[in-house]
Formats: C-alpha cells, structure tokens, sequence
C-alpha cells in the first residue's frame, strides 16, 4: 500500500517574503552579499563560503556556517533564506518510489503553482526525476502534463531546488551519510538526475542551464554531467546548443517512426520532423559509443508498435550511436490510449535487440502514486483532499 506521509518538518510549511540564496551563482551570490554590505574585497571569500554551504554541504539556515562571523550570519538571515519549495504532500510507493508534490513560492502575479518530483531507487542507483516547468506548452497526446492549461517557467532555484530538498528528505548530504549506519552501496542515494518530469526543459533553456551548472560543480551538488539526462520532445534549434552549453546527457522522445505517426503524438514534429531531428541528434556535441542518445518510444497498443514500427525504428537509428528505451504507456484518467500487450513489447523488442540495441523495457514505477512517466500532473485538488481527511481522521 502506498503511504502518504502527513507530518512534515515545520521549515518546509513556510510563507516566507525573503528572497531566496538557493539557486544563485557564485557571481549573483556575490552580487547579494553586496546588497548586504560586504566589502568588494571580501565578496568572492565570502561567495564561496556560502557556495559550499549551499550546495555542497546543503544546510537550510545561516545559523549552521560556523566560519562566517554571527553578525553577518544575522544580516544575511534578515535579508535572505535559503528555502526549498514547500512540500504539500510526500508519499512512498509500495516499490519505494517517493513522489514530492511541492507548491513554489509566489511569482510575480501571487501564484503559488505546483510542480511534481519523483525519486526511484534501484539496486545499483537512484534515480531523481525533476520538472524544469509548471505544465507544459506542448501537447503530446499521450501525456499528461499536455492537459494541463497552467504554465510557467522553473526558476534556476526551483529547479536545482528539487535536488537539494530531495537530498533533504532522503538524507542525500555528506554530514547524513556519514552519520547513517547503512549508508547505498553506491555511496549516495541519488546518483542519477533525469530532466524528465514536467515541462519541455529546452524552452527554459537559461534556467535548466543555471541549474545543471549547479548540480555538476564540483564544489556544489557534484553530480556528474554524465549522469544527468536531459530529455527532449525535440526542439531542434536547441539540441546542439545544449550538448555545447549544457553538456548533459540527452534524451530523445521519439515515439514514432514516421512522420505521419509523430505529428499526430508529438505535434511539435509538425515544426521539426524526423528528418531535421535526427540530423540534429547526429550532431550532438561529444556522441560516441560510450556517450549515446537515449531514445524513449512509449508502447500505443495499435498505434505505433508493430512490427513494421519496430524495423523501421532500427533503420532510422542507424548510424546514431544510441540507446532505445521501450516505455510501457502508462495510463491516466480519460486518455485515449492504451498500452501495448505484453507480447507485442517483447516482439518489438526483441527486433530491437537483434539489430545490436539493448532496449531495457522500462518498468513502470510508482503506479501507485500516479508517479510514472506521463502520469505527472498536479493531482494537487485530489490529493488536497485526500491530505485533508487524513488530517481529520489523526
Ligand atoms: N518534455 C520532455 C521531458 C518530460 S516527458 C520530453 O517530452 O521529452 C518525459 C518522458 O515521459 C518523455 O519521453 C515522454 O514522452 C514520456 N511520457 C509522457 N507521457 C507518458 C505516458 N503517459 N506514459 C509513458 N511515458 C510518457
Ligand atoms: Fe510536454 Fe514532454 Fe509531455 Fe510532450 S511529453 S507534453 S513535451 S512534458
């Protein structure tokens, strides 16, 4: 059965009006110590001192940076905070997948949107899936998070946020870990990042970019860019220019063969066909054998996963150096598809396979709490009220 878990730390249930440090360069940082009065001479010192605090040691308050003097301590804590989104609910997964219903901080208009976060631990890694905007502009028929009408851009910190509160909660930092008597066989919980919740991350491109900055600094979240996966409905202007500035891995959710097929899924292929894609994909700065595209095909029973489908995925890939993900649909209220049967994935993938590719069928995780691929879409007024009968009935 999954848990929602009700009772949370009183920080994270906050309405705080103080802009927060989370999420800022080392150059912005030094620019709000500035507004605070510190001296030009001491400003770069003291900018990575907060830097490491920040995101290498993940601490949530000033009164923690025990080499910054108190008197400053106080008047960076008047000024600024160093919040994460507030979680509205947390909930485990009978499989372990936890899924973060987070609610940002206003924007300019007062707003407080939504945004979903999932984690999914495996024997060997775990895997953080984030959201790079509220909704989406595109409207792939087969997803979810196309529904929804409200959008906006992540802000840097929003996004590098989900890391850092995910950190929190699963006890992802240096000092948890090493006080944690079964610390994961691969040292840290979350070693995977994955750009494949909400939101199409190359039309957020500055943020997403600020972001993954962060999350690779060495002195900050550390995560290497090798192990951060940004995925793409296929902007193609921007792919090139991603694997130059950002330097992630990439992603591309391809889901059809034809074009015919893919303008009906992914109607952005109406601007950028399959042709002009997988030309940009081919140019993808660093490919090789030992950096391939992912490409994600979800299953549409009588849609796009026939056989026909399965040899023509293989002829179009080649050349790529590639990975095929074969993504069982996964279902939500009122959509029009169906997954494949079980024998048609493993006939297509067994296609698949014997042209060379090893297509791990991706098992759908977290079902349970609506936190699978696609089914990503604030269930907010639903799980509002679930919250609230909880808290009635306690
Ligand atoms: N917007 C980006 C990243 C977020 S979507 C993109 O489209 O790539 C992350 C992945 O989930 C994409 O491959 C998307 O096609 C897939 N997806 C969306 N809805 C799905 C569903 N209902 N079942 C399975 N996968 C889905
Ligand atoms: Fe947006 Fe990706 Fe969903 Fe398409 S699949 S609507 S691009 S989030």
């Amino acid at each position: 059965m999954p848990t929602l878990i009700s009772s949370l730390p009183e920080r994270y249930i906050q309405n705080d009006q103080r802009p927060s440090l989370a999420g800022l360069s080392r150059e912005q940082l030094m620019e709000m110590l500035a507004r605070v009065g510190v001296p030009e001479k001491q400003r770069k010192m003291r900018a990575n001192q907060l830097f490491h605090w920040i995101y290498h040691k993940g601490v949530t308050s000033f009164a923690a940076m025990s080499n910054i003097a108190r008197e400053l301590r106080d008047r960076l804590d008047e000024a600024f905070q160093i919040s994460r989104p507030e979680i509205v609910t947390e909930q485990k997964s009978s499989d372990g997948t936890m899924k973060w219903l987070l609610r940002l901080a206003p924007d300019e208009r007062g707003q407080r949107h939504e945004i979903e976060t999932v984690y999914i631990p495996e024997e060997d890694r775990g895997t953080l899936c984030i959201s790079s905007q509220v909704g989406c502009t595109l409207t792939c028929t087969f997803c979810h998070t196309g529904t929804q009408r409200l959008v906006r851009n992540l802000t840097a910190g929003e996004i590098v946020g989900q890391i850092m509160l995910a950190r929190d909660r699963i006890g992802d930092w240096p000092d948890a870990l090493a006080a944690n008597t079964q610390p994961p066989s691969s040292g840290r919980y979350i070693t995977n990042v994955v750009l494949m919740g909400m939101g199409e991350p190359l039309y957020n491109f500055d943020n997403v970019k600020q972001a993954m900055d962060l999350a690779s600094d060495g002195e900050g979240l550390s995560l290497s860019r090798r192990r951060i996966t940004l995925s793409t409905s296929g902007v193609v202007p921007e792919i090139v220019r991603a694997g130059d500035e950002i330097g992630t891995m990439l992603a591309i959710s391809l889901h059809a063969t034809t074009d015919e097929i893919r303008d009906r899924l992914v109607p952005l292929n109406r601007k950028y066909p399959l042709a002009e894609l997988l030309e940009a994909c081919r140019n993808y700065p660093g490919l090789s054998n030992a950096r391939r595209i992912t490409f994600e095909y979800v299953m549409l029973k009588g849609v796009n996963d026939s056989r026909d489908d399965a040899k023509r995925l293989v002829k179009l890939l080649s050349g790529i150096p590639a990975k095929i993900n074969l993504i069982p649909f996964n279902p939500w209220p009122g959509t029009q598809y169906e997954c494949s049967d079980w024998e048609t994935i493993e006939s297509f993938a067994e296609i698949v396979n014997r042209a060379g590719y090893a297509s791990p069928v991706r098992t759908p995780r977290g079902r349970d709490i609506m936190a699978a691929c696609g089914q990503l879409k604030s269930e907010s007024q639903k799980l509002r009220a679930r919250e609230r009968m909880a808290a009635q009935t306690a």
